[in-house]
């Protein structure tokens, strides 16, 4: 192994093979994020909803208790009207009575209004809980595919990062540099010459600049494709494994 142009060639065919592997997992890490969103808004508005019902909840306890003590006061007051001693005392205790009912009638009213709240906010709540359950539960399968995933692939992806690494500091910086701006834009950022053309974006090269690529004395430093800016490997190069195990 001598030139630099093999070693880039050996690492974008690494770089190939991780991009792949990478693609195996397609739009799982899109899917198990929407749904991680989802499930997290979900469960707020379960949160939510169940903050409102025992809100009302407590408000019917409380209600059904102070009926209980209106009733109680109308029915003492109710005892005192046959002790009055005059018409004042009587129209007083009247007065309190007529309070006391109208009291329990707005209370009573009220309780009901907020018993058929809590009704249908228990059915609503149901139905949320049920919603957050379903998308939790598909949530954990997702992440459980995701995490197969990665463990089968975990040993391989390992050992391609290992010689990566080992290639990337036998290239000379400047190449390296080179060639991870190109790979901003194209993930294939080394391609070989086919058939005298760019195998990137396909477009043929210029006889002079297929001269100048097969000459060993520059297989040094790199050149371009002139339409697409990917660097250019010799046709010549045998880019398979062997590529990289002989680095
Ligand atoms: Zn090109």
């Amino acid at each position: 192994m001598e030139f630099q142009l093999q070693r880039l060639a050996a690492l974008a065919l690494i770089d190939e093979k991780l991009d792949e592997l990478q693609e195996d997992f397609g739009d799982l890490p899109m899917k198990v994020q929407d749904k991680e969103k989802k499930v997290s808004v979900l469960l707020n508005t379960v949160e939510e909803t169940k903050g409102i019902l025992l809100n009302v909840k407590k408000f019917c306890t409380t209600a059904q208790l102070t009926l209980k003590e209106l009733k109680d006061k109308e029915e003492s007051f109710g005892k005192q009207q046959f002790l009055v001693k005059n018409n004042k005392e009587f129209d007083a205790i009247t007065s309190e009575v007529n309070h006391v009912k109208t009291e329990y009638e707005r209370l009573e009213n009220q309780l009901r209004t907020e018993t058929v709240k809590s009704e249908n906010l228990d059915r609503i709540l149901k139905d949320q809980d049920l919603d957050y359950q379903t998308e939790k539960e598909e949530l954990v399968t997702l992440e459980k595919e995701m995490r197969e995933l990665a463990s089968s692939q975990d040993e391989e992806v390992k050992e391609l990062y290992i010689k990566r690494d080992k290639i990337f500091g036998t290239i000379e910086q400047n190449i390296t540099v080179e060639y991870n701006r190109i790979r901003a834009f194209h993930r294939n950022a080394a391609v070989q010459v086919k058939r005298n053309s760019c195998s990137g974006c396909y477009s043929s090269i210029p006889p002079q600049l297929l001269v100048e690529i097969r000459k060993t004395e520059n297989l040094d430093s790199p050149r371009h494709c002139e339409h697409c800016g990917r660097i250019l490997i010799p046709e010549e190069f045998v880019i398979d494994d062997s590529l990289i195990e002989s680095i």
